[in-house]
């Protein structure tokens, strides 16, 4: 590496790590991107590749907390938990349950639905920039549900998606079975999310992104990030060879392994991990023609370049547990009652979500030092998000302000209590 000196350092080179490289880069600035492995391996890898642009009903749900008992303990939640794991993170649990109020959730749907109504202006001029339109599928997204109690219980977010503008027809399961004959199940309900995109293969998204940014003349090294040390005019940005590059700002978009970084002050904000799994049928992709979203069992099947992908399913159990079979058995049984018995999955995978209690990401300046940004924090949606988030980073990156408010994602909303 010649340059040790950079406008912007990015720690992370999962699916916002890349998008903040090549947003700040398309904007003139010298940039360094760092991650201790191959672009695109994180949980960028592995997710559900819708572009999810309606998606502004978080988890959170006053609904939750009624449901609990059944959610907790039954084999056939989408939600699972480690109870060890649970109790020694008491006050994360905490504060996802107090942001599980009406008012707490109405708050968190208006502005999840504010930034995404940018998600084709972040995400569209990066897709250009890197050549990856043949990555883009524009076919809408189905969302179902199997039973009039999943329905209704989904009746407030349906709501909040209204009142925030996203637009969709409601079918019914004839209507359902018509777009998708493969569908062996007859669904009670169904959303079309019309104009919705989907990512064909979504660890080639990062790649390309990647591969345009060092093709454009972005440093792309690869170890460790250890430290980030505040500096009057920049920050310190320390390597696991004990190298140290200077940048006049540094962005941490670890995802969820964030605050495995210390001197940025991430670890002294609420950052958590709710897990996912997914499942590939390397030869079943026909079966679909669209992305289609289980809302009572939490999980998407989208057919890929790489095969049938059923993603999702929430586990509360931190970053260290190997896979959950108890997960991916779950996932296995869905889909054998989607589409009838087609065998055992090729593949299976597990990625860690990074998630804040309040399930609205963190995209601002740190409250240790204006030089260094956060991007993470993404949750469910961040593959949607990422295209935003890195023109917000590159605009902070020149000290603008970008077009739009983003106080609610400051990471300052959690400095002394969460
Ligand atoms: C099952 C499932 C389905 C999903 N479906 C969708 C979907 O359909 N649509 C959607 O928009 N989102 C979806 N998501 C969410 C989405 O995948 C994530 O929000 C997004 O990928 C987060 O990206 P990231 O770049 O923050 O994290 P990652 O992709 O995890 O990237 C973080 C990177 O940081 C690196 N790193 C960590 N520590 C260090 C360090 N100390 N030094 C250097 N590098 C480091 C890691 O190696 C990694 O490459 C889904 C997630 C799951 C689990």
């Amino acid at each position: 590496m010649n340059d040790t000196r950079f406008d912007l350092a990015v720690v992370g080179a999962g699916i916002v790590g890349v998008s903040c490289a090549l947003w700040a880069q398309m904007r003139g600035l010298r940039v360094l991107l760092v991650d201790e492995n191959p672009p695109g391996t994180g949980v960028s890898f592995g997710n559900a590749g819708t572009i999810a642009n309606y998606a502004c009903v978080p988890v959170n749900s006053p609904g939750i907390i009624r449901s609990l008992p059944s959610l907790l303990f039954s084999k056939e939640s989408p939600l699972g938990f480690d109870w060890l794991y649970a109790l020694r993170n008491l006050p994360w649990m905490m504060a996802f349950l107090r942001n599980c109020s009406a008012d707490k959730v109405r708050h968190t749907t208006d502005q999840l639905g504010g930034l995404l109504s940018y998600t084709d202006s972040g995400l569209d001029p990066l897709i250009t920039e890197a050549d990856a339109e043949d990555l883009i599928v524009s076919n809408d997204c189905l969302y179902v549900y199997a039973t009039k109690a999943g329905f209704d219980a989904a009746a407030t977010g349906i709501e909040g998606r209204r009142r925030n503008g996203v637009k969709f027809d409601l079918l019914d399961g004839d209507a359902i079975r018509e777009l998708e004959p493969a569908l062996k199940l007859l669904f009670h309900k169904g959303l079309l999310y019309r104009g919705a995109r989907h990512v064909s293969n979504p660890q080639a998204l990062v790649e390309r992104f990647h591969s345009r940014f060092v093709a454009n003349g972005g440093t792309w090294v690869q170890t460790k990030v250890t430290a980030t040390s505040p500096e009057d005019d920049g920050v310190t940005v320390e390597l696991a060879d004990d190298t140290k590059l200077f940048a006049h700002h540094a962005v941490i978009a670890a995802g969820a392994h964030s605050k495995s970084i210390t001197g940025s002050g991430v670890s002294d904000l609420p950052l958590d991990t709710e897990r996912g799994h997914n499942i590939v049928f390397k030869n079943h992709a026909h079966l679909l023609s669209r992305p289609v979203g289980w809302g009572d069992a939490g999980f998407y099947a989208t057919p890929m370049d790489t095969g049938l992908r059923l993603a999702g399913t929430v586990e509360i159990a931190g970053l260290q547990k190997p896979k959950s079979p108890e997960r991916i058995a779950f996932l296995v049984r869905r889909a054998h009652q989607m589409f009838g018995d087609i065998g055992a999955p090729d593949e299976e995978w597990l990625g860690f979500r990074p998630t804040m209690p309040d399930a609205l990401p963190v995209i601002g300046r740190s409250h240790r030092s204006d030089k260094i940004l956060f991007a993470f924090g993404h949750q469910h949606i961040g593959m949607t998000l990422a295209g935003i988030t890195g023109r917000i980073i590159a605009d902070l990156a020149q000290d603008r302000m970008p077009n739009f408010d983003i106080s609610a994602f400051d990471p300052k909303r959690f400095t002394g209590r969460f």
